[in-house]
């Protein structure tokens, strides 16, 4: 059967457990073995085996599940700039050559993650003009430098389905006295709970290709966002073996892979209060955050 690795709450402590297809989540005793999800990816040698293994047919169900962001927290949070083929025509741009080596930006991972029904928390909305991203997150299993691109899989513990909300109005700014200034992805990527993830963290051996999985947006059942992860300009891997020549890729640690096609921005379209956004992604669930002041 397939399952995501939950974070869930109940009336006391976070708890590791499973969600199951049909929504339904169970707390095996073997997850008892780690504190919680950091622990259990900080064993991912052990943990990958322990799961794949499972039985799950007398696993205890658990009733009123709360879920929250399976990941609490990562000690990184790394994400891809463009990489979407269409996503950069529809920002005014033209696809890169063979020479293109992805860039990445970070959020930070404690005050941005949240849960998958967790509130899109805004303010100063009209001059923040909050947008959509749709993205695949991947977390990492086994960490490493420098890690090559033929073995770049290997360091991946599993996935899960993200929202990187960008503040598009605080990107660029006008008011700066050289260039290299104008852009502010601190400002723009970085606000409280600005990336939504979940439900759970499926894992890496239960995805079997990664690069052909359908994602989708809906902003208030519209659908906004629809593209393969196969659109991606730089593969899973490639952004795994670039971020790990610039810093040491530790277990549990996220990245983000980009967003497609879709974004409210190339449409002047933006998130309002009262706004409900879904994001899913094919085989690995749905995430569903209301938008609120
Ligand atoms: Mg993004």
């Amino acid at each position: 059967m397939s399952f995501s690795l939950v974070t869930y709450r109940t009336d006391g402590e976070p708890q590791l457990g499973l969600l199951l297809s049909d929504g339904s989540v169970v707390a095996p005793p073997e997850l008892k073995q780690w504190a919680g999800m950091l622990e259990l990816f900080d064993d991912w040698g052990a943990a990958a085996g322990v799961l794949e293994g499972l039985d799950l047919s007398g696993a205890p169900l658990v009733a009123g599940a709360a879920l929250l962001a399976p990941i609490r927290f990562p000690r990184k949070v790394l994400c891809a700039g463009i990489n979407y083929r269409k996503h950069i025509r529809e920002m005014g741009g033209l696809e890169p050559g063979p020479s293109w080596r992805p860039f990445f930006f970070m959020k930070p991972p404690t005050t941005t993650v949240v849960g998958p029904a967790d509130p899109i928390v805004v303010r100063d909305v009209e001059n923040a003009r909050y947008d959509w991203e749709a993205e695949l997150a991947v977390v990492i299993g086994t960490g490493g430098r420098d890690i090559p691109l033929e073995t770049a899989r290997t360091h991946i513990a599993g996935y899960a389905v993200a929202n990187d909300v960008t503040a598009r109005g605080y990107h660029k700014r006008t008011d700066v006295p050289v260039d290299a200034f104008v852009y502010d992805w601190f400002a723009s990527k970085s606000i409280d709970g600005s990336l939504p993830m979940g439900p759970g963290i499926t894992p890496a051996f239960a995805v079997a290709d990664p690069q052909a999985l359908r994602m989708r947006l809906w902003v208030n059942d519209e659908l906004q966002q629809d593209e393969s992860t196969a659109d991606m300009i730089c593969t899973i891997d490639e952004l795994v073996a670039a971020a790990s020549k610039i810093v040491t890729l530790e277990p549990g640690d996220v990245i983000c892979t980009g967003t497609p096609a879709g974004v409210g921005a190339g449409r002047g379209l933006y998130l309002r209060p009262g706004d409900l956004v879904r994001v899913a992604v094919e085989g690995l669930g749905e995430i569903t955050n209301p938008v609120e002041t």
